[in-house]
């Protein structure tokens, strides 16, 4: 790969805090993009204000700059691109129509892998936009991957997720289209990020062959997990980090995503660790996993 043809990227929700699993992806989405001198987009995924928390972007933003992390440009906010994911749900519109089905309702429907199978009870109402979802078809898609990490991935869409929502019924856009438009419009190449998004990528690549984008390469890290198996985050009391401990949680968040640092990394200074790390980072040691301990 020559310098510079390598785009990753960090796409933090500011639902709150950063928390040790969003460390690790952002630890693996960085070295992997300085590892093949490219560069390393900052994204902060602000467009679901009901679930945002106040103060959070500031927040995430400043931990990641405690940590060391350095961010090429300006951070984005996804926000700001809102009008092209509008024209993007403007030229999807032969593909989609409106739904005006509630939660409720669908709440008796089988479960596939991405939750509930939408029926396509809208599919043929011709409903104008108003008090309405708007919902893609899949038709008879089968989306696939080749993960690095985690291998060939494959998925019957009509299966395993049916029309899915790419406008929310209170008309904000749905996370799928917002991500896939934004990495297009950043030209990311690599995704790198946490395996709990392995499912959903399989609409998202749904999206990008509908708009013709290209599919970027995809690597899903493991998750950390507790000694009881329960994924670390929020609900199970994973704290949010402040950066006041960065070089530890630097060089623990490097042993969990198993690169053996030397004993005594963590009394280093940041800059020396991430030193060693970009010297020695080989995301190929997470490869096939889906868990790892925290
Ligand atoms: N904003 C999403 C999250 O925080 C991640 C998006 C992505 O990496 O594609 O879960």
């Amino acid at each position: 790969m020559t310098a510079g043809s390598y785009v990753g990227r960090f796409a933090p929700s500011p639902t709150g805090p950063l928390h040790f699993g969003s460390l690790l992806a952002a630890c693996a989405s960085f070295l992997e993009a300085r590892r093949h001198n490219g560069s390393w987009i900052l994204r902060i995924e602000d467009i679901d204000p009901p679930r945002e928390q106040d103060g959070a972007s500031d927040d995430i933003l400043r931990v990641l700059d405690a940590y060391g992390f350095e961010w090429d440009g300006e951070a984005v906010m996804q926000s700001r691109s809102d009008e092209q994911h509008r024209e993007a749900l403007v030229s999807l519109s032969a593909h989609t129509y409106e739904c005006d089905c509630s939660r409720r309702k669908l709440a008796s429907q089988p479960v596939g892998e991405l939750g509930v199978v939408y029926p396509g009870t809208c599919r043929d109402r011709d409903l104008a936009p108003g008090d309405t979802a708007t919902r893609i078809r899949v038709g008879d898609a089968v989306s696939q991957f080749d993960d690095e990490l985690q291998g060939q991935q494959a998925m019957d869409l009509a299966r395993e997720s049916g029309d899915f929502v790419i406008r929310r019924r209170d008309d904000l856009i749905a996370y799928h289209l917002a991500v896939v438009v934004d990495d297009h419009l950043s030209g990311v190449t690599h995704i790198v990020r946490g395996i709990d998004l392995l499912s959903s990528t399989h609409r998202q690549v749904f999206l990008q062959s509908r708009l013709g984008a290209s599919t970027p390469t995809y690597a899903h890290i493991p998750v950390a997990v507790h000694p009881n198996g329960d994924k670390l985050s929020k609900l199970t009391g994973a704290p949010g980090l402040d950066g006041d401990d960065a070089a530890a949680e630097l060089a623990h968040a490097l042993r969990v995503l198993r690169q053996m640092p030397p004993q005594g990394l963590e009394d280093a200074t940041v800059d020396d660790i991430w030193a060693w790390a970009l010297e020695h980072w080989d995301m190929s040691r997470l490869a096939g996993l889906r868990n790892v301990p925290a």
